[in-house]
């Protein structure tokens, strides 16, 4: 409720910057730190070079590299709430290839991520309303790769030619929906568990080096709620969005050629939009360029309205990195 409040004076969008820690390559080679976390707890990040202070970012939290999942998911969980209460929710997890987005969605056996736990509370909350309130939840596993969509639940779908491609409907005002994309009925966190591993085990499918793939497309769960109120008999239909977002890292033209020319292309094309739109939608602008790519086309009915949108943005504190560690606190910076 807290939450809800917070975000009602703020709008919807919130950004949180999380640090990953130095790996043990970094510290036995002597790397140096170019991020300080003193005022993190005003949500202050203060980059620095050469030791000395050049630039202080300020979000809506910042996670140094000591907080664990636990830390980062008690500012998230409220957001698992607010689906059940019929709000469409968006988590994205942006930043260059190695800083943690997948183990902030993802996390380990040890260290579960962003998507268990809220799929775990979710249930959770589930069960607390069994009396007043009956839910149906589905999930559908999607890839957008080089602007094309993906369904990963379809066992036998190949990337390439023999992809099973998807496209965007629109039905009636505003709201749109994928044809033919499987949605998975679910009782349980188990059962989601199972689900998304299935997924998973879909993008892997021809390609080469599972790694490098999966940091060129946006892997994408969708969550989809249906309530009724036994009380009043009103029903709600929302959305949860949990995506982990292609790599942000930019690669010079000149070093890539071919299909990984067009590749590149499209995964800036791609950030950059989601960049456009959500800004467009924290500063209140009249249009919102959904259509400019398909990510942005696929979650236009749960970007902006009363919709609530979660950015995390990872970085890298290796001041070799910071290049890139700013092209992400400027894009972060920029959707607030
Ligand atoms: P990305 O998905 O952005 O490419 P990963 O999530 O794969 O990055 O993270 C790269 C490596 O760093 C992984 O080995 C991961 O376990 C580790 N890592 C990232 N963030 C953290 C963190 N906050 N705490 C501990 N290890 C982390
Ligand atoms: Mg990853």
């Amino acid at each position: 409720e807290l939450y809800n409040k917070v975000l009602e004076l703020k709008g919807n969008i919130r950004v949180f910057c999380r640090c990953r820690p130095l790996n043990s390559e970094e510290i036995d080679g002597g790397a140096s730190v170019a991020v300080d976390f003193e005022a993190a707890k005003d949500g202050e990040l203060i980059v620095k070079s050469n030791g000395i202070s050049k630039k202080t970012f300020k979000f809506d939290a910042v996670f140094s590299p000591e907080a664990d999942q636990v830390e980062v998911f008690e500012e998230t969980a409220p957001l698992a709430i607010s689906v059940l209460d019929g709000y469409n929710v968006c988590i994205f997890a942006y930043g260059q290839t190695g800083t943690g987005k997948t183990f902030t969605m993802e996390g380990t056996n040890e260290a579960r991520g962003v998507n268990y736990r809220t799929l775990e509370k979710l249930f959770d909350i589930i069960e607390e309303r069994q009396n007043t309130f009956r839910y149906e939840v589905s999930v559908s596993v999607l890839e957008v790769y080089n602007e094309q969509i993906r369904d990963l639940l379809v066992s036998d779908s190949q990337p390439g030619l023999s992809a099973k491609r998807l496209e965007i409907k629109q039905v009636g005002e505003g709201g749109h929906h994928v044809p033919g994309l499987v949605e998975a009925h679910v009782n349980n966190v188990s059962e989601v568990w199972e689900v998304l591993r299935t997924g998973s085990n879909g993008r892997a499918v021809g390609s080469t080096n599972a790694n490098e793939h999966s940091s060129r497309s946006h892997c994408i769960y969708c969550v989809m709620v249906k309530g009724d109120n036994l009380l009043n008999g009103e029903c709600t239909r929302s959305k949860l969005w949990l995506v982990d977002l292609a790599g942000s890292e930019r690669i010079a033209k000149t070093e890539v050629q071919g299909e990984r020319l067009k590749e590149t292309q499209n995964i800036n094309r791609s950030l950059s939009a989601l960049g456009d739109v959500i800004s467009a939608l924290a500063t209140r602008s009249p249009h919102i360029p959904f259509r400019n790519s398909k990510l942005t086309h696929l979650l236009q009915d749960s970007l902006g309205g009363d919709s609530k949108t979660l950015m995390f943005v990872h970085i890298s504190p290796n001041e070799n990195d910071l290049t890139e560690t700013l092209c992400s606190l400027n894009f972060a910076s920029r959707v607030r």
